[in-house]
This record gives structure tokens, C-alpha cells and sequence, in this order.
């Protein structure tokens, strides 16, 4: 059952007031007022609706904290998650104004906004990873309750083709990030129920991180905090998810804890560095040496080695004897009477 809920006679309480105001700005507080009233007529007559078709997508991500998924990502998830293939159709979650168009590029994630006047308060829904955002609707155009605007992409920092919607709040401190989940649920709209499935992990009380790159460690979150130490690439860390601030997250490296910038984390252990192996050690001989034919004290002696001469590397042990070569002749000589280089 959707519930029918008396938005208009709010919304044009509200306007009302504003026409009766005298004040210099009274012209333009008319006009704004009539396109609000005009938006929540729509609203409540449309209600509300899914983003994208029932039973075409996964709920994979939460509204909240979470393990930061790819780097780059956010350790706080201001949306939700919809997981549908590349070219689904989006909807508008309820009746609105569009407000913005930004085309996706793999760097940057496009999106499409609409804001909404409900309940008396003006709401902001994006739909981003969308790729060209103006294949439906321009800004300033009005839309409908579950009239397309835009197709499921996967731009930016994205790790498949999803719809990421973000349903913001405006108020006197700014816009507040709002579950559009539990927003819509109220208001007759389960994003969960009609999912196909919800692949969403649970949010675990701690993320496991590896340092992308050489990155310095922080007393603070700022590069203005002194250096702990720099971490070298692949540097495991434990992190409390959702808190951030400022870009820095705090985390801890086995029992130090510290700041570090969330933009060099991930959440996969980088492969190990290709590295040349070292160059076996060569050898000097500490006294004049005997070079015989074979390990043993009793071998044929084939020639003196004097002392201080290089004998390069040992290519073979047999207990006390090295296998070495020296003047083009490969014999055996006591280990006691040779050094490293
Ligand atoms: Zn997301």
C-alpha cells in the first residue's frame, strides 16, 4: 500500500504565508513559492517510486559506514547501492525540478539531480555513475514520479555498472545526507523488497587496509601533523569505518595508531613489487690457499691461491669445502680462509 499523505495543503499553507510577506524580496519569494506549490501538486498526486524497476537489480551497498570498497572510495556510504546492468532505465524517486546534469567519465562519476519539495522541506536526489546524464532531461526541466531520467552507468570510482542514490536534505546547517531507503520505505517504496536479491555486506566493526604507494603516517588528520613514519607500499592497517575527517582516516598499524589519507588506501593488498633477486656474494681468500681437485684435505692440490684474491662466488658446498674458481681453474678450498667481499 503507498500512503497518500496531505503534502499539498502543506506545501501551499507554507507559499501562502511567503505571498502575504511584505518584504523587498516578496517578488521573487511569489515566484519561487509558485514553483514549489506547482512541484509538491505533482508529488502528491504521483507519490513515490522505485529508481529503478522492481526485481532488476542488488541491493549491494548500505546507507552508512562501511569498508572502504575500491580505493578511492568512501569510508561513508551517502547513498545506496542498486546493482543493475549497464543501460537499465533510472527513475525519478518522486516528482521534482532537475537541477543538475554532470556526464560521467571514468575519473568522475556523472550524475543527474532533482530536487523536491515533501512534507514541506526540500529534498535533493542523485543518481550517479550515470555516463552522458542528458539523455532524458535537461535542468530546469520538471519531471514526473517514476519518469526516466537517465540509464545505469559506471563512471568513476565505480567497481561495476550500479545506481549509487543519494537523497540529500536541505536545512538551516547545510544539506544532511539522508538513507533514501529508509526514506522511500516509509513513504510505501521497499527498495530491499524489490531488489532481486541484497548482496550488501554487513558492516564490520573494523576494515583491514593496505597502503597504495609509500605514504606517510600522521599524528593528525592533516599534512599540517607531524610524520610518525612513512609506511612502504602494501603496509596493513585497521580501520573503525565511517570515521573521516577531512580526507584522513584514523587507523591503526599494528599497535601504533595514527592518521593517514584515506585517497592511498585500499582495500586489496597490492601485489608484491617485482624486484631483481640480490647477486650471490662473492668471495677473498684470508691466507695463501690450497685449490684442490676435490673436497677433501688429501686431494690433488691443483694450485696455491694467494691470500687477498678474489674467487667470485661459491658454486658448491660440501661441509668445510667451497667449490670456486680461480685463474680459469675450478677446484675445492677450505671455508675457514675465505671472506665475504
Ligand atoms: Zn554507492
Amino acid at each position: 500500500m503507498r500512503s497518500i499523505r496531505p503534502l499539498l495543503l502543506t506545501v501551499l499553507t507554507a507559499a501562502a504565508l511567503t505571498v502575504g510577506a511584505v518584504s523587498p524580496a516578496s517578488a521573487a519569494a511569489t515566484t519561487a513559492s509558485a514553483v514549489t506549490a506547482r512541484v509538491a501538486t505533482e508529488t502528491s498526486a504521483a507519490a513515490f517510486r522505485l529508481p529503478v524497476a522492481a526485481k532488476t537489480y542488488y541491493l549491494s551497498s548500505h546507507f552508512g559506514p562501511r569498508c572502504i570498497p575500491t580505493q578511492g572510495g568512501s569510508t561513508y556510504h551517502q547513498g545506496v547501492d542498486l546493482a543493475a546492468k549497464a543501460g537499465t532505465p533510472i527513475y525519478a524517486i518522486a516528482a521534482g525540478v532537475v537541477t543538475a546534469t554532470v556526464d560521467g567519465t571514468s575519473s568522475r562519476a556523472g550524475y543527474v539531480s532533482v530536487r523536491h519539495s515533501i512534507d514541506g522541506a526540500q529534498y535533493t536526489s542523485t543518481y550517479m555513475h550515470v555516463w552522458s546524464a542528458t539523455t532524458q532531461v535537461r535542468v530546469g526541466q520538471t519531471v514526473a514520479a517514476g519518469q526516466r531520467i537517465s540509464e545505469v552507468g559506471n563512471s568513476g570510482v565505480s567497481s561495476g555498472s550500479h545506481l549509487h542514490l543519494e537523497l540529500w536534505k536541505a536545512g538551516t546547517n547545510g544539506s544532511q545526507a539522508q538513507n533514501a531507503a529508509a526514506f522511500l520505505q516509509q513513504r510505501g517504496i521497499d527498495l530491499y523488497a524489490s531488489a532481486t536479491a541484497v548482496t550488501a555486506p554487513a558492516t564490520p566493526a573494523t576494515c583491514t587496509y593496505y597502503t597504495v604507494g609509500a605514504v606517510n603516517f600522521r599524528t593528525g588528520p592533516s599534512t599540517g601533523y607531524s610524520i610518525l613514519r612513512t609506511l612502504p607500499s602494501g603496509t596493513a592497517m585497521t580501520h573503525v569505518p565511517g570515521s573521516i575527517t577531512a580526507g584522513f582516516i584514523p587507523v591503526t598499524v599494528g599497535s601504533q595508531a595514527g592518521w593517514i589519507s584515506a585517497s592511498y588506501v585500499s582495500p586489496n593488498k597490492p601485489s608484491a613489487p617485482v624486484t631483481a633477486p640480490a647477486p650471490p656474494p662473492t668471495y677473498a681468500t684470508t691466507a695463501p690457499l690450497n685449490l684442490r681437485v676435490s673436497p677433501s684435505i688429501s686431494a690433488a692440490r691443483i694450485l696455491v691461491i694467494p691470500q687477498g684474491a678474489n674467487v667470485g662466488v661459491i658454486l658448491a658446498s660440501s661441509d668445510v669445502w667451497r667449490k670456486v674458481t680461480y685463474a680459469g681453474r675450478t677446484g675445492w678450498v677450505h671455508s675457514a680462509y675465505l671472506v665475504k667481499r
